[in-house]
């Protein structure tokens, strides 16, 4: 049996807290010594937001020091790494070569086998897609020991239910993973305030061809003619040739690692309706940037630039809601919703919109639609609103992202992922006695 060590653990959100028996993933470990500790669940960087990587009185797996390169192909662009390898490694060492990965979600700080587990997206999913499409293969421990390799041509079954399959299949150990060439490190962006939301979604529109990248922030306490109000960052990719003369010394920079950090978890009194509506402005201020070319820090990452933010929301802790709808009837369901949160008394913060292209996969969380995602300290008012908030996203034909849900119930996840019984099917072929489980498995009914 490996050693194993108790360790209090939690999300991103803070919220909930659970306690597990943690193991730790390396090169030289014993796969079969591994099996023996179950239920058993992996754990990346931790940057979900609530249970996902959890195991109350079951053992997590931490996989961050599985983090090695295996082989690399400078012609094609393939990436091949144990799955404990963050992004920001890739980065680290890639962008200088003139690669970057293909899909960047809003931290830099998530693992290779994290994003797939949760098949992540970033700003451009309605042009890039999903995670999966700069995935080639994975190789992944079985809970009958087996270590098998998954691609759309061997086991396909068993890749596509991994993307959003949230660690539940097996332990993914190694990644093939394509890499997109980059001219330089920066990026070509424009911000456009929009005073309400017929604006917003008009503006998503007409600038929809012209850049690859969109993403939103919306005022979510704003009501009557100023709701959907915000500002949208628009961004594309910059070439060699566009760059300003001051970078163009070093196209390829790096990020320099943040010295800044959040020491202590701040008293949950310091957010309130009034604080957040005035941070709201401060928000809307900064996004509202008048500079062209940024740097892909700035650009894919800003919040990596403080360590720990997430404390800034106390030791209460937070939940990031995130859901999308479909376009059809989109801007009325979204009024209705923009109006319940207005009127929750909820303090909704950090309110991220995006419009999403079309999905694939069994779990994955994308549809074409529109997606917004909204960070709710926790307070006495919370747990009763969320499940209404749940009820109405499901009436306009929506779903929760699994990733950072920490609230929602069996029955109303299976009425929003209508996959979910297909899913389940390739989770009794290769974990029948659900040797891999979590505690979001046990809360939603993923187990065989
Ligand atoms: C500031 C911030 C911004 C974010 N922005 C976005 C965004 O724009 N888009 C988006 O999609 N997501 C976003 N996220 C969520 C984040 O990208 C995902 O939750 C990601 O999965 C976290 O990766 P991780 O390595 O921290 O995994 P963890 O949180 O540790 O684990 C996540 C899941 O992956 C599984 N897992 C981890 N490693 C393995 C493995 N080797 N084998 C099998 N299963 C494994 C775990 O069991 C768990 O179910 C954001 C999160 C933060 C904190």
């Amino acid at each position: 049996m490996l050693p194993s060590t108790n360790a209090k653990l939690s999300g991103w959100g803070n919220y909930p807290v659970g306690e597990a028996n943690t193991i730790s993933l390396r090169r030289d470990i014993d796969f079969s010594e591994a099996l023996e500790c179950s239920p058993l669940i992996a754990r990346g960087l931790g940057r979900s937001y609530a249970d996902q990587a959890m195991n109350d009185h079951g053992y997590v797996a931490l996989t961050e020091n599985y983090h090695l390169f295996i082989a690399w192909n400078q012609l094609s662009g393939v990436l091949e790494c144990q799955a404990g390898t963050s992004l920001e490694e890739v980065i680290r060492i890639f962008a200088p070569k003139g690669w970057f990965p293909m899909i960047c979600p809003g931290t830099k700080y998530v693992t290779i086998g994290g994003a797939i587990a949760n098949d992540i997206h970033g700003k451009a999913h309605h042009i890039d897609g999903s995670f999966v499409n700069s995935v080639l293969s994975f190789t992944i421990l079985l809970a009958d020991g087996r270590k098998v390799r998954a691609s759309r041509e061997q086991h396909a079954d068993l890749f596509w239910a991994n993307f959003g399959g949230l660690g539940l299949l097996g332990l993914i150990l190694t990644v093939e993973l394509q890499l997109r060439r980059i001219e330089t490190t920066y990026f070509r962006q424009k911000s456009v305030p929009v005073q309400d939301l017929d604006h917003m979604l008009e503006t998503l529109d007409k600038y929809d061809a012209e850049y690859n990248y969109s993403v939103a922030w919306i005022d979510a306490l704003a009501t009557g003619k100023r709701q959907g109000s915000g500002v949208i960052s628009f961004g594309n990719a910059a070439s060699l040739r566009e760059l300003p003369d001051r970078f163009k010394n070093e196209p390829l920079k790096l990020h320099s690692p943040s010295k800044l950090s959040l020491p202590f978890f701040l008293p949950s009194f310091a957010l309130n309706q009034l604080t957040v509506s005035i941070l709201n402005r401060v928000i809307a201020f900064v996004q509202n940037s008048p500079k062209t070319y940024v740097h892909y820090e700035k650009f894919f990452f800003p919040l990596d630039a403080i360590h720990h933010w997430n404390r800034g929301y106390g030791k209460r802790g937070f939940i990031q809601y995130q859901f999308v709808i479909p376009e059809e009837n989109g801007k009325q369901h979204l009024s209705e919703i923009l109006s319940m949160i207005a009127s929750s008394g909820c303090t909704p913060f950090l309110n991220v919109f995006k419009r999403m292209g079309n999905g694939q996969g069994m779990l994955s969380f994308p549809f074409k639609g529109y997606t917004l995602a909204i960070d709710f300290p926790i307070t006495p008012g919370l747990m009763a609103f969320t499940p209404k908030l749940d009820q109405k996203v499901l009436e306009a034909g929506g779903r929760i992202y699994l990733g950072k849900d920490a609230v929602l119930d069996e029955k109303t996840f299976k009425e929003m992922y209508p996959q979910v019984n297909e899913w389940l099917l390739v989770k009794r072929k290769y974990d029948p006695q659900n040797r891999f489980s979590s505690n979001i498995s046990r809360r939603l009914g993923l187990q065989a």
